[in-house]
């Protein structure tokens, strides 16, 4: 893995792998262009393709610029990475010889784990057999596509560019260079019966893969689908109807072995995705490109949202940042039970250790009735949600927030 990359080189940053006593660090990369933008969507991206050379060259510009930064502000210099996550947009775009020159250029300046797991999005109607193979020698090791329905009238409403024949040709293509492949789905879509659910389901289930997410359809505000629905032109499935393809989901996928690990998330064993439990875990992750957000030492950043702003910052000389603060308790607090909650659970003894709170004491009724409901389970000091709970998540966490508060622990808003 990584062959290609000069690991070599003398400017690296001072590195000791002492993985014992600092964490592993994650990287993301967001690459902001797509070929047309799909009317649910709000990640930032743009169609203007032709400045995809201009910002490669920034990009390697903010590594650059922003490892010089982070050596001289924090005490990450000891960490190895051990996940990359090349999103967008449409990181498929990208042509092997910049994936190379991304990759080489964030191991010149950190280090990257020889076991690093390193993922690229890839939309079906913008991949390449050949860019694969490159791929893998370059050493992605897990590509997560874009699937979303296997259903071609709802890739129409979705206004995606590819069929599902053409989601399914790049899933096969995907399985000859990689093991560890995941594809998003979505669910909710307006007029969507069981019957249409199942049968995205069980072509999903069919490929044996090792990772599948699975989205509600969110009418996002501010996208085109959101004034559709405000002008009635789309008609939203009722919330009952929701949580039963929820559960459906969930019940069917546990069935045949995946692991439910988190809200929208579905493994087989052994096959999480590192990188987002890193976000879940609110672990350090170095974040590049325009509307990247990354943290960092309980700072949080966010890099511009606008590629004109992200050229313009940089080519002034300074970061990309939009913001970098300094992540208050009580954020850090509501933060850290809304993510881990989401996930793998609330551990009540990492909770007292990071901030100083006893939790069984003061959610001792709350745990009763969420487990009688069948919302959660409690072992091992861990409240984890079951896929009902999770339907639910919000609430909940909202509900054992308020609790927290009255319960007048010093500091909690
Ligand atoms: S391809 Fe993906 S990132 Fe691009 S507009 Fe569609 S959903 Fe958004």
């Amino acid at each position: 893995m990584l062959k290609a990359l000069d690991r070599k080189s003398s400017k690296k940053l001072e590195i000791t792998l002492r993985f014992n006593e600092v964490p592993p660090l994650g990287v993301y990369i967001h690459f902001p262009f797509c070929k047309r933008k799909c009317h649910y969507c709000d990640f930032y991206s743009i169609t203007n393709l032709q400045e995809i050379p201009n910002y490669i060259n920034f990009l390697l510009l903010e590594i650059h610029r922003r490892s010089q930064s982070i050596a001289e502000q924090f005490s990450v210099n000891n960490s190895a990475i051990n996940s990359i996550f090349i999103g967008g947009g449409t990181p498929s775009l990208i042509n092997p010889q910049n994936i190379e020159k991304i990759l080489s250029s964030i191991n010149k300046y950190f280090v990257i784990s020889s076991d690093a797991e390193i993922t690229l999005e890839c939309n079906p109607a913008a991949s390449d057999a050949k860019f694969f193979a490159e791929y893998a020698t370059l050493g992605i090791n897990r590509i997560s596509i874009g699937v979303q329905s296997f259903i071609d009238d709802e890739l129409r409403f979705l206004q995606r560019l590819h069929s599902a024949a053409e989601a399914r040709t790049t899933i096969e293509t995907a399985q000859k260079y990689f093991n560890n492949i995941s594809i998003d789905l979505i669910f909710g879509l307006p007029g969507q019966t069981f019957a249409d659910l199942q049968k995205s389901l069980s072509q999903a289930i069919a490929f044996e893969l090792p990772h599948i997410s699975y989205y509600a359809l969110i009418y996002e505000q501010g996208t085109p689908l959101h004034n559709d629905l405000l002008s009635g032109k789309v008609l939203p499935i009722s919330d009952e109807e929701s949580a039963d393809f929820y559960l459906q989901i969930s019940n069917t996928l546990r069935s045949c072995g995946y692991e439910h690990y988190e809200i929208s998330n579905f493994a087989r064993l052994g096959f999480r995705c590192r990188h987002n439990i890193k976000y879940w875990t609110c672990s350090d992750t170095l974040a590049f490109g325009a509307s990247a957000v990354g943290m960092l030492d309980g700072f949080r950043y966010k890099n511009v949202p606008d590629v004109s702003k992200y050229f313009t910052l940089l080519n002034e000389g300074n970061l990309p940042d939009e913001f970098c603060e300094k992540l208050t308790f009580d954020e850090r607090l509501t933060e850290s039970i809304f993510l881990s909650l989401r996930s793998l659970g609330l551990n009540f003894q990492d909770f007292h250790e990071q901030f100083g709170i006893d939790l069984s004491t003061i959610l001792n009724k709350e745990i009763e009735i969420l487990v009688a409901s069948n919302l959660a389970e409690f072992e091992n000091k861990t409240l984890k949600l079951t896929p009902k709970g999770y339907y639910i998540c919000d609430e909940i966490t909202l509900r054992l927030l308020k609790i927290i508060e009255k319960a007048n622990v010093q500091n909690i808003r």
